[in-house]
């Protein structure tokens, strides 16, 4: 069995494994040529940042952490508006409220702890997805900083610790290129340089936001995705310099991929129009709405006053639109959602006590952008048309970059087209300090050569009502389902 002394983790976010080449991105490509390359790893669905967090530190997908959502709307928490999982108030609001914890299940961080394993984390992203990737920071007695602030940690010393030795937060700016610099003096100098904790974890906002703001592929996004492979470059000199380096394992890894944009369907105001008066998350208020609705390009779509008829009619009025691309309800079959031509929930290991009554995805496809890479789909707006989004089961915005190196791999280097995913971060961190993973974690240690060469069980399923027809692609691994791609059927 692989070990280790320490785990170095850096996460890219939003990193698509297609944009890891020589000239974009050359210190993380010659690493990954080094290493073993999960080339075919997935996200979670949603594919958005909280859930797939959620995700990576407990090892299980949404049905066994509950984040169904980057946001979602929680009545058992407030009925005055949908909860955004990115804000400390409402992840401390959500806290107050439950008699369990908000991320309901054991996390890495939790493990670590029970195993006196320190855990330093630097992040760089929002309070709640800073809050997801180790919840209970403060209790586990572990560090985590984040570039936002003290609002926006659990353990707020470790802002004045760095404030101390590096000086001022940096100054917000798009692309995040102060950011970036910073966070990377931080983890490479503190955290790896002084703190020397046995699991240590960086995560770059970049190139997500760029993605979103400034396009997949533009100058100005390839500008920042340089910078953050010199930072990664910076923490490899770091690590490389120490007598031990040879018994540290390096994960690489990113928590969803992107697709550009192509054009809006304003989902709400049709519905609206349509008869169902719709609250948006992003109002912040429910106002007398008959439904709640989250967007991007998907979303899930609430009956405020639990009217189930109200949701069918909704099921078959998305069904027959062409803006659509999926749709899906809950139910007890494990493949067919409740109402006809719709997926079940359980399908996407979305089947949590907290899920939605309906979930939408807008239409996508693999056709190129209008830079030349593969993905594009509608959006609800957000961010401009033709800048980045993710959120759905597009194999553009699934698969993620997952590569291990330095003592994280002792066999061959190269790519491997194993099933695998962000659910087998943690346990492969656990195993490699050797510590066994708790049960509620459905990923496995990728180290094992068995992973590494197990071949996909890829099925395809399809639903569908008059002309709308939806299609999944999965691969199976043990009980889990890996996510490969999925959309509407032309007909
Ligand atoms: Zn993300």
């Amino acid at each position: 069995m692989q070990t280790a002394s320490r785990v170095v983790v850096v996460v890219f976010d939003g990193l698509r494994p297609d944009m890891v080449t020589p000239d974009r991105m050359p210190n993380l490509a010659s690493f990954a040529g080094e290493s073993l390359w999960f080339r075919e790893a997935r996200s979670v669905f949603p594919s958005m940042t909280r859930v797939a967090t959620s995700s990576i530190s407990t090892g299980a997908p949404p049905v066994v952490h509950g984040i169904v959502g980057n946001s979602f709307y929680y009545p058992d928490v407030t009925r005055d508006f949908v909860l955004d999982t990115s804000l400390a108030e409402d992840v401390a609001l959500a806290e107050s409220r439950l008699s369990g914890p908000l991320i309901a299940a054991e996390t890495l961080g939790d493990r670590l702890a029970a195993h006196e394993k320190s855990f330093a984390v630097v992040h760089s992203g929002s309070a709640g997805s800073t809050y997801a990737i180790n919840p209970r920071a403060a209790a586990n007695g572990h560090w985590t900083f984040s570039v936002m602030g003290h609002d926006a940690t659990r353990t707020p010393h470790a802002i004045d610790e760095v404030v101390e030795r590096f000086g001022p937060l940096p100054p917000r700016t798009l692309p995040r290129f102060e950011e970036t610099d910073y966070v990377t003096r931080v983890f490479a100098e503190h955290v790896l340089g002084e703190m020397d904790p046995d699991v240590a974890l960086i995560w770059f906002n970049e190139p997500d936001t760029s993605f979103h703001y400034k396009f997949l592929a533009s100058a100005e996004t390839d500008a920042i995705m340089s910078a953050v492979d010199a930072a990664f470059g910076r923490i490899l000199t770091a690590i490389r310099g120490r007598p031990d380096a040879d018994e540290i394992a390096v994960i690489v890894a990113s928590d969803h991929g992107q697709i550009s944009s192509s054009g809006v369907a304003d989902i709400a105001t049709l519905l609206t129009e349509a008869g169902h008066k719709a609250a948006r998350a992003s109002s912040r208020a429910i106002n007398g709405a008959d439904i709640t609705i989250t967007g991007g390009n998907m979303g899930e779509i609430r009956m405020v006053d639990g009217d189930m008829d109200r949701r069918d009619a909704i099921a078959r009025w998305l069904m027959q639109r062409d803006e659509i691309g999926m749709v899906f309800t809950p139910s007890d079959d494990p493949v067919h959602g409740a109402v006809d031509g719709t997926f079940s929930t359980a399908l996407v290991g979305l089947d949590h006590a907290r899920q939605p009554e309906l979930v939408y995805v807008l239409r996508s496809g693999t056709e190129a952008d209008a830079h030349g890479l593969p993905g594009l789909g509608l959006i609800t707006g957000g961010v401009p048309v033709g800048g980045g989004m993710h959120g759905g089961l597009n194999r553009h915005e699934l698969n993620t970059v997952l590569i291990l190196g330095g003592a994280a791999n002792s066999g061959p280097a190269g790519p491997t087209g194993a099933p695998s995913g962000i659910i087998d971060i943690a346990p492969t961190v656990l195993d490699l300090l050797g510590i066994a993973a708790p049960a509620s974690m459905r990923g496995t240690n990728l180290t094992e050569i068995e992973a590494r060469r197990q071949l996909a069980s890829v099925s395809t399923v399809e639903a569908g009502i008059g002309a709308f027809r939806q299609q999944l692609i999965t691969a199976r691994r043990g009980n889990h389902l890996f996510l490969i791609h999925g959309g509407r059927l032309s007909t």
